[in-house]
């Protein structure tokens, strides 16, 4: 069939979106993350050429329908996706085993890091709701049913083609409030040994018509109002006599996310399997929603990433007055300030998976070091969907007319972008529960420890100098914070998790600059530094520390030398 079109209107298309990711691979190198071991450079070639161009095919050309009724008139209410959409899956399911490792090793880096490189928020958000619905199977299943469900959506036994394999699904969200979960109205009754769902009001519902099993709260009868009352199901979609379990009314329209279908679910005497007990049914919830924020950062830095490779290149090769954008001065800026944000809150990201990994498998009540996990979450969900936003809006813009144009890639990462802040609990919510883990899970003490002990290996003035000013803003802000009514620390909740954001990324790349031995993330921590924390303008580099940053497939002695050990 010879080399895909796709080429002609994509310049991130076809290239080995791990290995040319040098910054990436620094964050790797400072976690200790054998990334070879883990095949990421395998999943970055897939990721760069399969998974990019049917993405981009399902948004424009191949949306995922609902087959509502069968030739027998009967109702099946499934989804049927572009055969290419779905070989990716497969593929992704399968051969890379992207569900899998935490589950079977521990591994959530190599999990999140996958996400990442996929990058297409609709297939990625398929991948998180069924890891979100394996770790709450693994966690409060009982026997029975780990053995029935866990093999399944971890993809355990999946082969390439999908066989063994069952997608999960996430359906908390009602028509009368999302954020509110309190406001939950499908009820939960209890019959012999099993519980049954009623209710017509799950009115966002990812991976409705694929999930073979969902998780879904829903208040028992009799419990109390409130979030309290809420317990988590396990919803299988054929019930025991083989039946469909529930219905789906429709799918919605949306402005991104194509590739995932999101309908709206009825339940109706529905089987349910209860998963733990009921009164702690949202503690359980939000424990799963800690990875698909994770996992939508993550999914935002690959964004913003795939946005930027289509502005870096494009930027090469587009000439305007004579010589190429990339020579331009003010076109430089752009990229350095792009790439700066996206390396910024990359590293504030992997900074709180390295402690999600290190505590997920903790129940109520929780560790302190649970807390910190937390805290981190709230703020890298937000600080990397503001990210996502900007840098895809610039990378449109780098590309002048055509950026505006839907028939080409670019146009797509901004639409993909501005779901970030909206899904897995909106910024405004990740900002208020920010403030409740300071308040009254205390989780900032365990920050303020964490970077007051990085601080040993900080060496040279201009290193010491970021470090030292990072720390004194997190601290300054952590003051004010504490003299503030609740109103007032509402109303500056988003402000106060920006500045909290900000200065645990410089100070993390800093930490990071010294630790890789490396004079280009150190220009990096002080260009964020610069722009997003004293807010003023970029200062202007040689041309080859420009260079050093804004080329980011550009091979250097230092990013194979690794990490230098901490005395
Ligand atoms: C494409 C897509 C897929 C989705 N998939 C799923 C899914 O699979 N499962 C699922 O459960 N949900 C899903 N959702 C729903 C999503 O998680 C919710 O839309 C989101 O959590 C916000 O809830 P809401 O829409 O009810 O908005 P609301 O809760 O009504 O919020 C509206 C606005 O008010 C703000 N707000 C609310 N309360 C407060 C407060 N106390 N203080 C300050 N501001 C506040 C919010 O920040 C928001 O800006 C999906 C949504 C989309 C768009």
């Amino acid at each position: 069939m010879g080399e895909s079109p796709y080429r002609f209107i994509s310049d991130a298309y076809g290239k080995n979106h791990f290995e040319l990711d040098k910054p990436f691979i620094s964050v790797l190198d400072y976690l200790n993350y054998d990334y070879r071991g883990a095949g990421l450079p395998s999943l970055g070639e897939f990721a760069g050429r399969d998974v990019y161009e049917v993405a981009d095919y399902v948004d424009k050309v191949a949306r995922p329908k609902l087959i509502v009724w069968s030739l027998d008139g009967e109702r099946v209410d499934r989804v049927w996706l572009d055969p290419a959409e779905r070989m990716v899956l497969e593929k992704l399911v399968g051969h890379y085993g992207v569900v899998r490792s935490p589950f079977t090793s521990g591994d959530w880096v190599r999990y999140f890091a996958s996400i990442y490189l996929i990058g297409d928020p609709g297939i990625a958000c398929i991948l998180t709701v069924t890891n979100q619905t394996a770790y709450s199977v693994y966690k409060y299943g009982d026997e029975a049913t780990k053995k029935r469900f866990l093999p399944l959506l971890t993809g355990e036994g999946a082969q390439v083609n999908g066989k063994g394999f069952m997608f999960g699904a996430t359906w908390f969200t009602e028509v009368q409030g999302g954020s509110d979960l309190g406001a939950n109205t499908v009820e939960a009754l209890r019959a012999g040994d099993t519980w049954r769902l009623n209710g017509n009001t799950k009115y966002f519902s990812s991976d409705a018509g694929l999930a073979g099993a969902a998780l879904v709260t829903a208040r028992p009868r009799g419990a109390e109002p409130g979030v309290k009352g809420i317990a988590l199901f396990l919803v299988p979609e054929l019930d025991s006599n083989g039946r469909r379990n529930f219905s789906v009314r429709r799918l919605k329209e949306k402005s991104g996310t194509l590739a995932v279908p999101t309908g709206e679910v009825e339940f109706h005497d529905s089987e349910a399997i209860l998963l733990g007990e009921a009164e702690k049914g949202v503690y359980y919830t939000l424990e799963g929603l800690m990875v698909s924020r994770l996992s939508n950062a993550v999914g935002a830095l690959g964004i913003a990433r795939k946005a930027y490779l289509e502005a870096y290149y494009y930027a090469k090769r587009r000439k305007a007055f004579g010589r190429s954008l990339i020579e331009h001065p003010l076109v430089q800026r752009d990229l350095l300030e792009m790439e700066t944000y996206i390396e910024g809150t990359m590293t504030l990201t992997f900074s709180g998976i390295h402690h999600f990994q290190g505590t997920y498998k903790d129940t109520p009540p929780y560790t302190d070091e649970y807390h910190y996990a937390r805290l981190l979450t709230h703020i890298a969900k937000n600080m990397t969907a503001d990210m996502a936003a900007h840098v895809t809006k610039l990378a449109m813009e780098l590309h002048g007319g055509i950026g505006f144009l839907a028939e080409f890639p670019v146009e797509r990462w901004h639409r993909e972008a501005l779901i970030t802040p909206i899904w897995e609990g909106s910024s405004n919510i990740q900002a208020l529960d920010m403030l409740e883990a300071i308040a009254k899970k205390a989780a900032h003490q365990p920050l303020l420890s964490e970077l007051e002990g990085m601080s040993k290996d900080i060496r040279g003035d201009a290193g010491r100098s970021l470090y030292t000013h990072s720390l004194e803003v997190l601290r300054k802000t952590l003051d004010t914070l504490s003299t503030l009514s609740l109103d007032e620390a509402q109303f500056q909740a988003k402000d106060i998790l920006e500045r909290l954001g900000h200065s645990i990324a410089v100070a993390t790349l800093t930490h990071m600059a010294n630790i890789l031995d490396s004079k280009r993330i150190l220009t990096v921590a002080h260009l964020y530094h610069t722009r997003f924390i004293r807010k003023e303008p970029l200062p202007r580099l040689r041309a080859e520390e420009i260079s050093e940053v804004i080329e980011i497939d550009r091979d250097r002695g230092e990013q194979s030398a690794g990490r230098r050990e901490v005395e």
